[in-house]
Protein backbone atom coordinates (compact mmCIF):
# COMPACT_ATOMS: atom_id res chain seq x y z
CA UNK A 1 0.00 0.00 0.00
CA UNK A 2 1.06 3.48 -0.86
CA UNK A 3 2.12 5.98 2.06
CA UNK A 4 -1.03 8.11 1.01
CA UNK A 5 -3.44 5.09 1.49
CA UNK A 6 -1.60 4.31 4.93
CA UNK A 7 -2.64 7.66 5.81
CA UNK A 8 -6.14 7.44 4.62
CA UNK A 9 -6.68 4.09 6.93
CA UNK A 10 -4.97 5.49 9.85
CA UNK A 11 -7.08 8.46 9.19
CA UNK A 12 -10.62 6.19 9.38
CA UNK A 13 -9.41 4.15 11.84
CA UNK A 14 -9.36 7.64 14.03
CA UNK A 15 -12.66 8.50 12.95
CA UNK A 16 -14.39 4.80 13.57
CA UNK A 17 -15.46 4.98 16.98
CA UNK A 18 -17.23 7.93 16.02
CA UNK A 19 -19.50 6.11 13.32
CA UNK A 20 -20.34 3.80 16.10
CA UNK A 21 -23.64 4.98 16.93
CA UNK A 22 -24.22 4.39 13.44
CA UNK A 23 -27.54 2.60 14.17
CA UNK A 24 -28.59 5.61 16.76
CA UNK A 25 -32.41 5.36 17.46
CA UNK A 26 -34.26 8.74 17.55
CA UNK A 27 -32.71 9.95 21.40
CA UNK A 28 -33.52 12.70 23.87
CA UNK A 29 -31.19 13.51 26.92
CA UNK A 30 -33.65 15.66 29.20
CA UNK A 31 -31.54 17.91 31.52
CA UNK A 32 -32.41 19.92 34.35
CA UNK A 33 -30.93 22.36 35.71
CA UNK A 34 -32.73 22.75 39.12
CA UNK A 35 -34.06 26.04 40.37
CA UNK A 36 -32.28 27.89 37.04
CA UNK A 37 -34.31 31.19 36.41
CA UNK A 38 -35.74 31.76 32.89
CA UNK A 39 -33.09 34.96 32.54
CA UNK A 40 -29.96 33.37 34.29
CA UNK A 41 -28.60 33.02 31.06
CA UNK A 42 -28.19 36.89 31.34
CA UNK A 43 -26.90 37.24 34.73
CA UNK A 44 -23.26 35.12 33.93
CA UNK A 45 -21.49 33.81 30.86
CA UNK A 46 -23.69 30.88 29.70
CA UNK A 47 -21.88 30.45 26.57
CA UNK A 48 -23.20 26.56 26.36
CA UNK A 49 -26.54 26.59 26.66
CA UNK A 50 -26.21 30.26 24.08
CA UNK A 51 -24.79 27.56 21.56
CA UNK A 52 -27.71 25.36 21.88
CA UNK A 53 -30.26 28.21 22.26
CA UNK A 54 -28.44 29.20 18.69
CA UNK A 55 -29.31 26.13 17.02
CA UNK A 56 -32.38 24.65 18.19
CA UNK A 57 -35.72 26.78 20.02
CA UNK A 58 -36.00 28.35 23.04
CA UNK A 59 -38.80 29.13 25.30
CA UNK A 60 -39.42 33.39 26.39
CA UNK A 61 -39.45 31.16 30.04
CA UNK A 62 -41.06 27.71 31.33
CA UNK A 63 -44.49 28.11 32.82
CA UNK A 64 -43.93 25.88 35.89
CA UNK A 65 -47.08 24.15 37.34
CA UNK A 66 -48.46 24.83 41.13
CA UNK A 67 -46.40 24.28 43.44
CA UNK A 68 -43.46 25.40 41.34
CA UNK A 69 -41.43 23.00 43.67
CA UNK A 70 -38.87 20.02 43.16
CA UNK A 71 -40.39 16.76 43.24
CA UNK A 72 -44.09 18.38 42.09
CA UNK A 73 -42.30 20.09 38.58
CA UNK A 74 -40.09 17.28 37.48
CA UNK A 75 -42.31 14.76 37.92
CA UNK A 76 -45.04 17.08 35.83
CA UNK A 77 -42.33 17.83 33.10
CA UNK A 78 -42.16 13.66 32.45
CA UNK A 79 -45.88 12.93 32.60
CA UNK A 80 -47.27 15.63 31.25
CA UNK A 81 -49.56 15.78 34.30
CA UNK A 82 -50.19 18.78 36.73
CA UNK A 83 -49.44 18.25 40.04
CA UNK A 84 -52.90 18.59 40.93
CA UNK A 85 -53.32 15.21 39.16
CA UNK A 86 -50.25 13.12 39.15
CA UNK A 87 -50.00 13.35 43.28
CA UNK A 88 -47.07 14.38 43.75
CA UNK A 89 -48.80 17.09 45.20
CA UNK A 90 -45.90 18.89 46.85
CA UNK A 91 -42.00 17.76 48.43
CA UNK A 92 -43.50 16.71 51.73
CA UNK A 93 -47.15 15.22 51.21
CA UNK A 94 -49.64 13.43 53.82
CA UNK A 95 -51.91 10.39 52.26
CA UNK A 96 -54.25 10.34 54.40
CA UNK A 97 -55.75 7.06 53.10
CA UNK A 98 -52.50 5.10 53.99
CA UNK A 99 -51.94 7.78 57.12
CA UNK A 100 -48.39 7.38 55.56
CA UNK A 101 -45.81 10.93 54.83
CA UNK A 102 -43.85 11.26 51.74
CA UNK A 103 -40.51 13.48 52.19
CA UNK A 104 -37.43 13.76 49.75
CA UNK A 105 -35.64 12.65 51.87
CA UNK A 106 -37.35 9.41 52.77
CA UNK A 107 -36.33 6.94 50.11
CA UNK A 108 -38.19 4.43 51.62
CA UNK A 109 -41.09 6.53 50.14
CA UNK A 110 -39.59 7.96 47.59
CA UNK A 111 -39.11 3.99 45.70
CA UNK A 112 -42.58 3.22 46.45
CA UNK A 113 -45.02 3.20 43.36
CA UNK A 114 -47.98 4.44 45.02
CA UNK A 115 -47.07 7.86 45.20
CA UNK A 116 -46.23 8.15 41.45
CA UNK A 117 -49.40 8.67 39.50
CA UNK A 118 -49.67 9.05 35.76
CA UNK A 119 -46.59 7.52 32.81
CA UNK A 120 -43.36 9.04 33.46
CA UNK A 121 -41.30 8.56 29.57
CA UNK A 122 -38.85 6.13 30.97
CA UNK A 123 -42.00 3.68 31.51
CA UNK A 124 -43.24 4.57 27.88
CA UNK A 125 -40.29 4.20 26.36
CA UNK A 126 -39.48 0.70 27.56
CA UNK A 127 -43.24 -0.05 27.44
CA UNK A 128 -42.51 0.52 23.70
CA UNK A 129 -39.36 -1.99 23.74
CA UNK A 130 -36.68 0.29 24.03
CA UNK A 131 -34.09 1.10 27.00
CA UNK A 132 -34.32 4.74 29.37
CA UNK A 133 -31.39 5.77 31.67
CA UNK A 134 -31.59 7.91 34.71
CA UNK A 135 -28.61 10.07 36.05
CA UNK A 136 -31.08 11.22 39.26
CA UNK A 137 -34.59 12.05 38.72
CA UNK A 138 -37.84 12.43 40.53
CA UNK A 139 -39.94 9.19 40.61
CA UNK A 140 -37.19 7.32 38.44
CA UNK A 141 -36.44 5.63 42.24
CA UNK A 142 -39.82 4.02 42.25
CA UNK A 143 -41.35 0.72 39.91
CA UNK A 144 -43.92 2.90 38.46
CA UNK A 145 -46.67 0.62 36.93
CA UNK A 146 -43.63 -2.35 37.65
CA UNK A 147 -41.28 -0.29 35.68
CA UNK A 148 -37.61 0.79 36.47
CA UNK A 149 -35.46 2.63 34.01
CA UNK A 150 -32.74 0.12 32.88
CA UNK A 151 -30.09 2.30 33.83
CA UNK A 152 -30.62 4.18 36.47
CA UNK A 153 -28.34 5.53 39.89
CA UNK A 154 -30.11 6.04 43.62
CA UNK A 155 -30.12 9.83 44.15
CA UNK A 156 -26.53 10.72 46.27
CA UNK A 157 -26.34 14.80 46.31
CA UNK A 158 -22.87 14.20 46.80
CA UNK A 159 -22.35 12.50 43.34
CA UNK A 160 -19.67 14.79 40.72
CA UNK A 161 -21.52 16.89 38.44
CA UNK A 162 -18.51 15.96 35.48
CA UNK A 163 -19.10 12.04 36.51
CA UNK A 164 -22.93 12.46 35.67
CA UNK A 165 -22.15 13.80 32.28
CA UNK A 166 -19.20 10.90 31.75
CA UNK A 167 -21.55 8.09 33.26
CA UNK A 168 -24.43 9.72 30.31
CA UNK A 169 -22.14 9.62 27.63
CA UNK A 170 -20.93 6.07 28.55
CA UNK A 171 -24.81 4.62 28.61
CA UNK A 172 -24.67 6.15 25.05
CA UNK A 173 -21.62 4.16 23.75
CA UNK A 174 -23.59 1.00 24.79
CA UNK A 175 -24.36 -1.68 21.64
CA UNK A 176 -27.55 -0.54 19.75
CA UNK A 177 -29.47 -3.23 21.28
CA UNK A 178 -28.89 -1.98 24.86
CA UNK A 179 -28.51 2.24 24.50
CA UNK A 180 -31.06 4.07 26.37
CA UNK A 181 -32.60 6.46 24.05
CA UNK A 182 -34.16 8.37 26.90
CA UNK A 183 -32.11 9.89 29.33
CA UNK A 184 -32.17 11.99 31.86
CA UNK A 185 -29.67 14.04 34.15
CA UNK A 186 -29.85 16.80 36.77
CA UNK A 187 -27.97 19.57 38.59
CA UNK A 188 -28.70 21.07 41.87
CA UNK A 189 -26.36 23.44 41.72
CA UNK A 190 -28.50 27.23 40.89
CA UNK A 191 -31.33 26.11 43.11
CA UNK A 192 -28.67 25.21 46.13
CA UNK A 193 -26.83 29.01 45.64
CA UNK A 194 -30.74 30.37 45.17
CA UNK A 195 -31.14 29.39 48.39
CA UNK A 196 -28.29 29.88 50.22
CA UNK A 197 -27.66 33.59 49.05
CA UNK A 198 -30.63 35.01 46.69
CA UNK A 199 -30.82 35.02 42.78
CA UNK A 200 -28.91 38.12 42.59
CA UNK A 201 -26.11 36.66 44.09
CA UNK A 202 -22.34 36.27 43.02
CA UNK A 203 -23.01 32.80 44.70
CA UNK A 204 -25.94 31.86 41.76
CA UNK A 205 -23.30 33.70 39.18
CA UNK A 206 -20.82 30.66 40.12
CA UNK A 207 -23.14 28.03 39.65
CA UNK A 208 -24.08 29.22 36.76
CA UNK A 209 -20.98 29.12 35.11
CA UNK A 210 -20.32 25.95 36.66
CA UNK A 211 -23.79 24.28 35.46
CA UNK A 212 -23.13 25.85 31.69
CA UNK A 213 -19.57 24.04 31.88
CA UNK A 214 -21.53 20.78 32.60
CA UNK A 215 -23.55 21.15 29.82
CA UNK A 216 -20.38 22.12 27.77
CA UNK A 217 -18.81 18.72 28.91
CA UNK A 218 -21.98 16.58 27.63
CA UNK A 219 -21.98 18.58 24.33
CA UNK A 220 -17.82 18.29 24.05
CA UNK A 221 -19.12 14.75 24.69
CA UNK A 222 -21.23 14.09 21.85
CA UNK A 223 -19.06 16.04 19.18
CA UNK A 224 -16.17 13.12 19.71
CA UNK A 225 -18.84 10.95 18.89
CA UNK A 226 -20.25 12.61 16.47
CA UNK A 227 -23.48 12.82 17.48
CA UNK A 228 -23.97 16.61 18.58
CA UNK A 229 -26.38 16.60 15.79
CA UNK A 230 -28.12 13.34 16.49
CA UNK A 231 -29.17 13.13 19.81
CA UNK A 232 -31.69 15.74 21.39
CA UNK A 233 -30.78 17.77 24.10
CA UNK A 234 -33.70 19.38 26.31
CA UNK A 235 -32.41 21.51 28.80
CA UNK A 236 -34.86 22.71 31.61
CA UNK A 237 -36.01 23.73 35.11
CA UNK A 238 -38.23 23.25 37.40
CA UNK A 239 -38.67 26.62 38.55
CA UNK A 240 -37.21 29.98 39.25
CA UNK A 241 -35.70 31.38 42.31
CA UNK A 242 -37.01 34.96 44.21
CA UNK A 243 -35.15 37.06 46.60
CA UNK A 244 -36.78 36.82 50.38
CA UNK A 245 -35.62 38.66 53.38
CA UNK A 246 -36.42 37.83 57.21
CA UNK A 247 -38.56 41.49 57.06
CA UNK A 248 -41.25 39.86 54.79
CA UNK A 249 -42.28 37.15 57.03
CA UNK A 250 -45.62 35.93 57.87
CA UNK A 251 -46.09 34.35 61.36
CA UNK A 252 -48.30 31.10 61.06
CA UNK A 253 -48.58 31.03 64.47
CA UNK A 254 -49.67 34.70 65.12
CA UNK A 255 -52.91 33.80 63.55
CA UNK A 256 -53.80 30.28 64.35
CA UNK A 257 -52.98 27.57 66.97
CA UNK A 258 -50.58 25.35 65.92
CA UNK A 259 -52.54 22.72 68.33
CA UNK A 260 -55.50 22.61 65.58
CA UNK A 261 -54.00 21.76 62.50
CA UNK A 262 -50.77 19.23 60.96
CA UNK A 263 -48.72 21.75 59.58
CA UNK A 264 -47.67 18.92 56.44
CA UNK A 265 -45.99 22.17 54.33
CA UNK A 266 -44.24 25.61 54.83
CA UNK A 267 -43.09 28.07 53.18
CA UNK A 268 -43.45 29.68 50.82
CA UNK A 269 -46.66 27.51 50.31
CA UNK A 270 -48.64 26.69 53.56
CA UNK A 271 -50.29 22.86 53.70
CA UNK A 272 -52.83 22.50 56.25
CA UNK A 273 -54.72 19.04 57.79
CA UNK A 274 -56.78 20.71 60.45
CA UNK A 275 -57.57 18.34 63.58
CA UNK A 276 -61.25 17.32 63.52
CA UNK A 277 -63.81 20.09 63.47
CA UNK A 278 -61.22 22.58 63.55
CA UNK A 279 -61.37 23.06 59.54
CA UNK A 280 -63.57 26.17 59.23
CA UNK A 281 -62.23 27.62 62.53
CA UNK A 282 -58.44 27.11 60.47
CA UNK A 283 -60.05 28.63 57.42
CA UNK A 284 -62.04 31.71 58.58
CA UNK A 285 -59.00 32.73 61.01
CA UNK A 286 -56.47 32.88 58.25
CA UNK A 287 -58.78 33.87 55.05
CA UNK A 288 -57.92 37.78 55.98
CA UNK A 289 -54.97 37.35 58.23
CA UNK A 290 -52.23 38.73 56.61
CA UNK A 291 -52.59 41.08 52.82
CA UNK A 292 -49.55 38.87 52.03
CA UNK A 293 -51.25 35.55 52.40
CA UNK A 294 -53.60 34.08 49.87
CA UNK A 295 -55.72 30.74 51.93
CA UNK A 296 -57.83 28.35 50.02
CA UNK A 297 -59.71 25.73 50.80
CA UNK A 298 -58.87 22.77 48.49
CA UNK A 299 -61.72 23.02 45.84
CA UNK A 300 -61.38 26.54 45.61
CA UNK A 301 -57.89 27.31 44.78
CA UNK A 302 -57.21 29.57 42.15
CA UNK A 303 -58.74 27.56 38.38
CA UNK A 304 -55.30 28.25 36.83
CA UNK A 305 -53.63 26.04 39.42
CA UNK A 306 -55.24 22.85 38.02
CA UNK A 307 -54.97 21.81 42.18
CA UNK A 308 -58.06 20.74 43.59
CA UNK A 309 -58.75 16.96 42.52
CA UNK A 310 -56.22 14.96 43.66
CA UNK A 311 -57.42 13.30 47.44
CA UNK A 312 -53.51 14.24 48.78
CA UNK A 313 -54.07 18.22 48.17
CA UNK A 314 -54.33 19.67 51.87
CA UNK A 315 -57.91 20.92 53.18
CA UNK A 316 -56.40 24.24 53.23
CA UNK A 317 -54.09 25.51 51.06
CA UNK A 318 -51.92 28.73 51.39
CA UNK A 319 -49.52 30.66 49.45
CA UNK A 320 -47.18 34.32 50.26
CA UNK A 321 -46.57 36.62 47.31
CA UNK A 322 -43.68 36.67 45.90
CA UNK A 323 -40.60 37.13 48.18
CA UNK A 324 -42.32 36.88 51.03
CA UNK A 325 -42.03 33.75 53.54
CA UNK A 326 -44.39 31.67 55.92
CA UNK A 327 -43.26 30.39 58.59
CA UNK A 328 -43.56 29.27 62.34
CA UNK A 329 -43.13 31.49 65.53
CA UNK A 330 -40.25 28.99 66.37
CA UNK A 331 -38.35 29.21 63.01
CA UNK A 332 -38.47 33.17 63.05
CA UNK A 333 -36.64 32.91 66.52
CA UNK A 334 -33.80 31.24 65.68
CA UNK A 335 -33.48 33.49 62.61
CA UNK A 336 -33.60 36.55 64.55
CA UNK A 337 -31.47 34.93 67.17
CA UNK A 338 -28.85 33.95 65.02
CA UNK A 339 -29.10 29.88 65.42
CA UNK A 340 -30.51 29.56 61.94
CA UNK A 341 -28.79 31.49 58.84
CA UNK A 342 -31.73 32.93 56.73
CA UNK A 343 -32.47 32.11 53.37
CA UNK A 344 -31.70 34.44 50.40
CA UNK A 345 -34.11 32.69 47.82
CA UNK A 346 -37.04 30.80 48.10
CA UNK A 347 -39.55 29.17 45.51
CA UNK A 348 -43.09 27.80 45.52
CA UNK A 349 -45.16 30.94 45.06
CA UNK A 350 -48.40 31.04 42.13
CA UNK A 351 -46.50 30.41 38.63
CA UNK A 352 -47.78 33.82 37.34
CA UNK A 353 -44.57 35.67 38.83
CA UNK A 354 -42.02 36.25 36.62
CA UNK A 355 -39.29 34.71 39.38
CA UNK A 356 -40.91 31.40 39.35
CA UNK A 357 -40.44 30.64 35.56
CA UNK A 358 -37.59 28.18 34.30
CA UNK A 359 -35.84 27.52 31.57
CA UNK A 360 -36.84 25.58 28.60
CA UNK A 361 -33.96 25.34 25.55
CA UNK A 362 -33.88 21.76 22.74
CA UNK A 363 -31.65 21.41 19.64
CA UNK A 364 -31.33 18.35 17.50
CA UNK A 365 -32.55 16.62 14.89
CA UNK A 366 -36.53 16.53 15.87
CA UNK A 367 -36.46 19.81 17.05
CA UNK A 368 -37.16 23.64 15.00
CA UNK A 369 -33.75 25.59 14.75
CA UNK A 370 -33.00 29.51 15.57
CA UNK A 371 -37.05 29.90 17.19
CA UNK A 372 -37.95 31.43 19.66
CA UNK A 373 -41.31 30.55 21.32
CA UNK A 374 -43.69 32.14 23.90
CA UNK A 375 -43.64 31.05 27.22
CA UNK A 376 -45.69 27.73 27.77
CA UNK A 377 -46.51 25.48 30.60
CA UNK A 378 -44.12 22.89 31.33
CA UNK A 379 -46.98 19.92 31.30
CA UNK A 380 -46.65 20.31 27.33
CA UNK A 381 -43.18 19.00 27.37
CA UNK A 382 -44.42 15.20 27.95
CA UNK A 383 -46.06 15.17 24.33
CA UNK A 384 -42.86 16.43 22.44
CA UNK A 385 -40.50 13.79 23.74
CA UNK A 386 -43.15 11.05 22.98
CA UNK A 387 -43.35 12.56 19.61
CA UNK A 388 -39.62 11.93 19.48
CA UNK A 389 -38.96 8.83 20.90
CA UNK A 390 -42.41 7.69 18.88
CA UNK A 391 -43.64 6.12 21.89
CA UNK A 392 -47.83 6.73 22.27
CA UNK A 393 -48.04 8.94 25.62
CA UNK A 394 -50.53 8.53 28.21
CA UNK A 395 -52.78 10.56 28.87
CA UNK A 396 -51.94 13.73 30.09
CA UNK A 397 -52.63 17.47 30.60
CA UNK A 398 -50.18 18.57 27.64
CA UNK A 399 -51.62 19.84 24.06
CA UNK A 400 -49.99 18.39 21.32
CA UNK A 401 -50.25 21.46 19.13
CA UNK A 402 -47.61 23.25 21.98
CA UNK A 403 -45.47 20.43 21.50
CA UNK A 404 -45.76 19.93 17.18
CA UNK A 405 -44.45 23.99 17.33
CA UNK A 406 -41.37 22.90 18.93
CA UNK A 407 -40.53 20.29 16.42
CA UNK A 408 -39.46 20.02 12.90
P1 LIG B 1 -36.44 22.16 46.82
O1 LIG B 1 -36.71 22.03 48.28
O2 LIG B 1 -37.69 22.11 46.04
O3 LIG B 1 -35.59 23.32 46.53
O4 LIG B 1 -35.60 20.84 46.42
C1 LIG B 1 -34.28 20.87 45.91
C2 LIG B 1 -33.48 19.71 46.43
O5 LIG B 1 -34.07 18.48 46.00
C3 LIG B 1 -32.09 19.64 45.86
O6 LIG B 1 -31.17 20.32 46.67
C4 LIG B 1 -31.77 18.17 45.80
O7 LIG B 1 -30.80 17.78 46.74
C5 LIG B 1 -33.10 17.48 46.08
N1 LIG B 1 -33.35 16.46 45.07
C6 LIG B 1 -33.38 16.63 43.74
N2 LIG B 1 -33.63 15.49 43.07
C7 LIG B 1 -33.76 14.53 44.02
C8 LIG B 1 -34.02 13.13 43.98
N3 LIG B 1 -34.19 12.49 42.82
N4 LIG B 1 -34.10 12.47 45.17
C9 LIG B 1 -33.94 13.11 46.33
N5 LIG B 1 -33.68 14.44 46.44
C10 LIG B 1 -33.59 15.15 45.30
ZN1 LIG C 1 -36.15 22.66 42.38
ZN1 LIG D 1 -35.18 24.84 45.81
Amino acid sequence: MSRLAWAFLAALLLVLPASGQADLDPTVILVSFDGWRWDYHTKAPAPNLRSLMARGVRAENLIPSFPPKTFPNHYTIVTGLYPGHHGIVANTIKDRATGRTFAMTKPEEVRDAMWWGGEPVWVAVQRQRQAAASMFWPGSEAPIGGVLPRYSKAYDASYPPNDRVDQVLRWLDLPASERPTFVTLYFSDTDTAGHDDGPDSQAVRDAIVRADGYLGRLLRGLERRALADRVNIVVVSDHGMAAVTTDRVVVLDDYISLEDVEVVDINPTIGLFPKAGKEDQVYRALRKAHPRLHVYRRDATPESWHYRDHPRIPPIVGVVDEGWQVLRRHTMTDILARRLRPAGGQHGYDPAAMSMRGVFVAAGPAFTRGVDVRAFENVHIYNALAQILRVTPASNDGDPAVARALLR
